[in-house]
């Protein structure tokens, strides 16, 4: 059993230590985050923690939501407790983690202030660690919602320029995650932090076969704690239904477990696979041609779902060689760029530039990869079979938490689900099921069965 695991078990702030973790993968494993509260009443310790980490004059960030839920009373207790503060409120409706709203705090920044209180989850927190990040002050973070596994990873998901990227953000020092707000979080963002941890299944077993393919550093401890945060929300899945406060805590210890396993391997890979470019394609298309779009955790929950009927059909293939190196020869990579550029719009040549940079689609790069693959295949397989869940089983756990299984009801066709596949490979170079379905050959004819019945 994994050391790192069993401390994940017993103590989670165990995981915190200054000191990091020596691990077999090689790496040092340490996170700057130093504690995390969550528990019924949270919020009533928010000025002691800022005090605590010697913050002399607070920036909050919040939207009108999460300043209502949290925000508001978190702001009373730094005056009770005589903290001076400047509070930062969006005045939209609905904040995108873009540029410009990043430029919007940074306008309205207190260049006296010491320390970021971000309270909100998913696109503030986002937004908030990365204004500390550009601010150079620390950030602490207050969590309304237990919606996406971003609040202590040392990124933040935005869109640049039009493009989803992960941008080096400022881990926050603290958590602070109160039971009773997130419980009464509208029940959609709990259904989103649940989809997002289901895309664990994805991303480990993708992080285990990029590993045998590309050589990609891999570390068993980390993923293993991933398959713990995936077993903590799934074995508590009708409690968490009924918003049950121990299976909401878990399901929040889940999320910032996962943003630990980010900051312990130094990518996202351990927390993200192809289910994530499903979803930061839907964001993309949003933004560019206003197509439909849905909460974060909601969309890589679904894109869950799809990647389950793709290593289905992926377990199907009996890997030729011969049909592959042919199919990677008649590949005409500026077609395929003419593609990106319709598909994605104006984001679509930046995704061009860093494809030129990258050069994945490279023929001795593929026939490296190829050969890895077909020697391996065996492994391949198993790892398929080990990591991923059945289907079954989690469209039932979807059944009873609400979590929508089909792209059909976000407004997303599959025929465009089809689409956006065949571009899962190309937002950058993070090794998943489209990429070995092109490295065998078989992109658009497995792409053109899938999903064909489904309404
Ligand atoms: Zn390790
Ligand atoms: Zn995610």
């Amino acid at each position: 059993m994994s050391r790192i695991v069993e401390i994940a078990k017993r103590d989670f702030n165990g995981l915190l230590i200054e000191q990091g973790f020596t691990c077999d993968c090689g790496k040092h494993h340490g996170t700057p985050l130093k504690e995390v509260i969550i528990k019924a009443g949270a919020l009533e310790q928010a000025a002691e923690v800022v005090k605590k980490y010697g913050a002399s004059k607070v920036f909050l960030i919040a939207d009108k939501n999460t300043y209502a839920a949290a925000g508001e009373r978190v702001a009373s207790l730094l005056d009770q407790a005589g903290i001076p503060k400047t509070v930062f409120i969006f005045d939209d409706d609905y904040v995108q983690p873009t540029d410009t709203s990043l430029d919007k705090v940074l306008a309205g920044f207190d260049a006296s202030c010491d320390l970021v209180l971000g309270v909100g989850s998913g696109t503030i927190n986002d937004i908030s660690k990365l204004a500390a990040k550009e601010t150079g002050v620390r950030y602490i973070s207050v969590a309304t919602a237990p919606s996406m596994d971003g609040f202590v990873s040392d990124t933040s998901s935005m869109v640049m320029q039009g493009v989803k990227v992960s941008v080096p953000s400022t881990v926050p020092l603290a958590v602070i995650a109160d039971l009773d707000v997130l419980a009464a979080a509208p029940r959609k963002l709990l259904q989103a932090g649940f989809g997002d941890i289901m895309a664990k299944y994805v991303s480990t077993c993708e992080w285990r076969i990029s590993h045998l393919v590309t050589d990609e550093y891999y570390c068993e401890e980390i993923a293993s704690l991933m398959r713990l945060a995936v077993h903590n929300c799934v074995s508590h899945v009708e409690d968490l239904a009924k918003g049950d406060h121990e299976a909401v805590r878990l399901l929040m210890e889940s999320l910032i477990l996962a943003g630990i396993a980010m900051s312990f391997a130094g990518t996202t890979r351990p927390a993200s696979g192809v289910e994530h470019y499903f979803s930061h394609l839907w964001d993309m298309r949003h933004l560019e041609f206003d197509t439909p779009k849905s909460l974060h955790g909601l969309q890589t929950g679904i894109g869950t779902i799809l990647s389950l009927d793709i290593y289905d059909q992926i377990k199907k293939i009996v890997p030729d060689e011969a049909h592959a190196r042919q199919y990677a020869q008649a590949f005409d990579l500026e077609s395929w760029y003419e593609v990106i550029r319709s598909y994605l719009g104006k984001s679509g040549e930046r995704l061009v530039e860093l494809d030129k940079k990258e050069r994945k689609y490279d023929k001795e790069a593929h026939a490296e990869r190829l050969s890895r693959i077909i020697n391996n295949w065996d492994q391949i397989l198993r790892i398929i079979e080990e990591e991923m869940p059945c289907a079954e089983e989690l469209r039932k756990s979807y059944e009873i938490i609400g979590c929508p299984v089909s792209p059909v009801a976000i407004g997303i066709s599959y025929c465009g689900t089809r689409r956006a596949f065949l571009l899962t490979k190309d937002i950058r170079f993070k090794y998943n099921a489209s990429m070995l379905l092109w490295d065998l050959g078989k992109l658009e004819e497995v792409a053109q069965s899938l999903w064909q019945e489904a309404r």
